[in-house]
């Protein structure tokens, strides 16, 4: 793959359209290409464009579907773990996963991170760059393509912080949704993010009905500023007011994930704060049995400690709930394939 060649994913309509009528084709030609782009098709497999205008446009441009570098099949349940190669020397991990009402993915929206978030294997090697909103959407295309399947719901919580990377994430968002694009409902997607407050506002003046989701992981400043350096800059309170902006604005409840380590978040203490900070708020608790990351020193919580630490915020008023944990045997946390593909284990 040639990444001198633009991404014609990257393209809205009416670019696409520009660049067609720029090479001398009828308008139709553009809708024709549109299709093809959304199925993952390269230019070889466009049968119904004339075989010169195919030509043409393999000279100038690259189709956005994703090379495959590895791919992970869960023996347990039907997760795939997909790594991609971006052309560039760089890859990224997507994870689809299977779920009564269809498929869900997990993309990435950047090559590396910036948030250094201790408990992350995708931060350890530092930020490499932004993923375009063709590259996004290529992640979704390749695996629809790939399965022969239609995902329906995407998780924004793969490598990468997406706020970090506003104005592409943005550009992606609308294009999912897009009937002409994937026609992915913005209620079925869901953008996680470490906290950085300032974009959770801006985010809330555009007035998307997306579920945004904020990694919590501690109701204590001090503590989350270890875990989190972002919370350095917006600590818990900040953080919070901006949720309250976003729900107000949204109307939308905001899911606080939590990631329960063992002797580290999961005490009294922290469901007692917990309840403080959240209580009566339009909010949900998503409790996550981490997965160990190598390095990090952090431990899955146990079952008898998840299910008392649910228990408490219940008690207290806060709706929480135990998220599945899928892809356990092919290690789904984000970050972890890459790694292993860069220091050459696979
Ligand atoms: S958890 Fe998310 S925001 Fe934090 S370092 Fe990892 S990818 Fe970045």
């Amino acid at each position: 793959m040639d990444t001198k060649l633009q991404n014609l994913l990257d393209f809205n309509i009416e670019q696409l359209e520009e660049a067609v009528k720029a090479m001398g084709q009828p308008k139709f030609r553009t809708k024709q290409l549109w299709e093809w782009l959304y199925k993952g098709a390269d230019f070889s497999d466009m049968t119904n464009l004339p075989e010169s205008f195919r030509m043409s446009l393999a000279e100038k441009y690259r189709a956005g579907r994703l090379k495959i570098k590895a791919k992970l099949c869960s023996k347990v349940d039907d997760t795939i773990k997909y790594l991609f190669d971006l052309g560039d020397g760089n890859l990224v991990e997507s994870v689809l996963m299977k779920y009564k009402y269809g498929y869900s993915a997990c993309v990435s929206t950047q090559v590396g991170c910036k948030m250094g978030c201790t408990f992350c294997a995708s931060t350890k090697a530092g930020f490499v760059r932004n993923l375009s909103s063709g590259e996004i959407l290529g992640q979704i295309v390749s695996m629809n393509a790939d399965m022969n399947i239609r995902i329906g719901h995407v998780v924004l919580m793969g490598i990468g912080e997406p706020l970090d990377n506003y104005d592409n994430v943005l550009d992606f968002l609308r294009k999912a949704q897009n009937e002409k694009g994937l026609g992915i409902s913005y209620r079925n997607i869901s953008l996680s993010t470490c906290g950085l407050a300032e974009k959770v506002i801006q985010l809330s003046e555009e007035k998307l009905p997306i579920t945004l989701s904020i990694s919590l992981h501690s109701p204590f400043d001090s503590q989350r500023s270890e875990m989190m350096p972002v919370n350095r800059k917006y600590p818990l309170d900040k953080l919070l007011d901006a949720c309250n902006i976003y729900t107000l604005s949204t109307g939308r409840r905001i899911t606080y994930e939590y990631a329960l380590i063992e002797g580290v978040n999961d005490t009294k203490e922290h469901a007692a704060r917990l309840i403080s900070l959240l209580k009566g708020k339009l909010c949900h608790v998503n409790l996550i049995p981490v997965n160990k990351v190598e390095g990090t020193g952090y431990e899955k919580a146990s079952k008898k400690n998840i299910a008392a630490f649910q228990e408490m915020l219940e008690k207290g008023g806060v709706n929480a709930t135990v998220r599945r944990t899928l892809g356990q045997d092919i290690e789904a946390a984000c970050g972890q394939l890459r790694r292993a593909a860069n220091e050459n284990k696979i």
